[in-house]
């Protein structure tokens, strides 16, 4: 009998939190998983490393005044592409089976598209695509008949949940995306202002890359992510809970019409939904350990602090509106979070940034990537002027 014939992936943010891990379950699966290309925006050093160790023959970095450092470090026989066309060139690579998109931001939308016309499987970590452009994405996944494979813990739960699952959307009551409730879960809301940038990467159950640490401290990463559930499970925001579970142990849960609750449960590490994407519809043995009930002692349920936290009325409301305001909803929590980390606006203030900036938007229609495109750069607009408006 020949040996299955392995996945050929092409890895999007390749040097993040994502990307580091992708490349140790693709090490432990060796026989299976065959990495072919990677992407990074700007570290050169460790994309060469990455590149040496898995001896793909193409690379791209989106810092175009990187190239020579990049040469430099690679051997001849890899060819180097650059900027955003870079990108798209790896996701439309003849010999790829699938495109794993972990780029923080939106900066992984055109490759996106880019890997679904060309016939790719999409595995997306980045959950900022599917929020700004989930009507294009999802239309266009199901035009080519290529699988939207999702990395994100909580959806790759509930793609879990729903794996096999024969009854479809209608037999489904509810989908409840844990949160952990991030490091100030219990922190009164008058201290919240004075949240330091130290105190809001402390982030309790998980190790991520910066932006989502913050957005996890935020709320608005859970806003995020019932905005990208809507797209993936077809599934309308009104039947899109969250439940804060600080263990992170429990990692989504469908709830069925029959009252009956599938859940999803594993370590913190996202090396298991990774792999799941990467190994779907097969489950494989990796270096992954499970999990130790005993020693686990407890697992706690409570509602999130929503008045608290407006993160998620904000993501409902933008969810239900639909149209271009989630991708509003994503440009100015983006531009806010930038302006906290750089020192200029309090913690608190990122709610405030992304609630002005939504009322003020003038609500279009998402059919065309043009009209998000167009909305996201407005709402960036607009978030930078509450920002001044705020420290003037
Ligand atoms: P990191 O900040 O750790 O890594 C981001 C990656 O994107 C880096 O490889 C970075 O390259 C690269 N990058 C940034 N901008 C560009 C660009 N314009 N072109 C090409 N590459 C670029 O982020 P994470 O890994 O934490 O998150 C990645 C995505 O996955 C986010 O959308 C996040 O929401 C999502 N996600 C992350 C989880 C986690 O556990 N970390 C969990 C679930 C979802 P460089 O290093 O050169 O800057």
């Amino acid at each position: 009998m020949s040996a299955p014939r392995k996945r050929r992936v092409v890895l999007l943010g390749s040097t993040g939190s994502i990307g580091t891990s992708t490349l140790k379950v693709a090490r432990e699966l060796s026989d299976r998983i065959e990495l072919i290309a990677l992407a990074a925006g700007t570290n050169a050093t460790k994309l060469a490393e990455q590149a040496r160790e898995t001896g793909v023959k193409h690379v791209a970095i989106h810092d175009a005044s990187k190239e020579a450092q990049l040469r430099s470090l690679l051997p001849p026989d890899v060819t180097i592409h650059v900027g955003p066309e870079g990108l798209v060139t790896l996701a439309e690579l003849s010999d790829a089976d699938v495109v794993l998109v972990a780029i923080v931001g939106t900066g992984g939308l055109h490759p996106a598209l880019a890997a679904i016309e060309a016939g790719k499987d999409l595995a997306v970590a980045s959950k900022e695509i599917l929020v700004m452009a989930g009507e294009t994405i999802t239309n266009a996944a199901r035009r080519k008949q290529v699988s939207l494979l999702p990395v994100d813990s909580e959806h790759n739960a509930i793609f879990q949940c729903l794996d096999g699952h024969r009854g479809g959307e209608k037999e489904v009551s509810r989908l409840v995306l844990t949160a952990s409730g991030g490091p100030f879960r219990k922190l009164p809301v008058e201290d919240l202002p004075k949240v330091t940038l130290a105190q809001a990467l402390k982030h309790p159950t998980w190790d991520m890359g910066r932006k989502i640490t913050i957005d996890s401290a935020t709320l608005f990463n859970k806003g995020l992510e019932m905005i990208e559930a809507r797209w993936l499970f077809g599934i309308g925001m009104e039947r899109i809970d969250v439940v804060v579970h600080p263990q992170s142990i429990i990692h989504s849960m469908v709830e069925f019409i029959d009252g009956s609750v599938l859940a999803q449960l594993s370590r913190t590490d996202m090396c298991f939904p990774i792999q799941y994407a990467l190994t779907w519809p097969e489950r494989l043995r990796g270096g992954l350990r499970p999990l130790d009930f005993p020693a686990l002692a407890k697992l706690e349920f409570e509602a999130p602090r929503d008045e608290d936290f407006p993160a998620l009325k904000l993501a409902r409301l933008a969810g239900l509106t639909g149209g271009t305001l989630p991708a509003v909803y994503n440009a100015a929590n983006e531009v806010a979070v930038d302006a906290f980390i750089e020192g200029r606006i309090r913690f608190s203030d990122i709610w405030a940034v992304v609630h002005n900036t939504m009322d003020q938007h003038q609500v279009n229609p998402a059919t065309t990537l043009e009209s998000v495109i167009s909305a996201d750069a407005s709402a960036r607009l607009i978030a930078s002027e509450t920002i001044q408006g705020l420290i003037s």
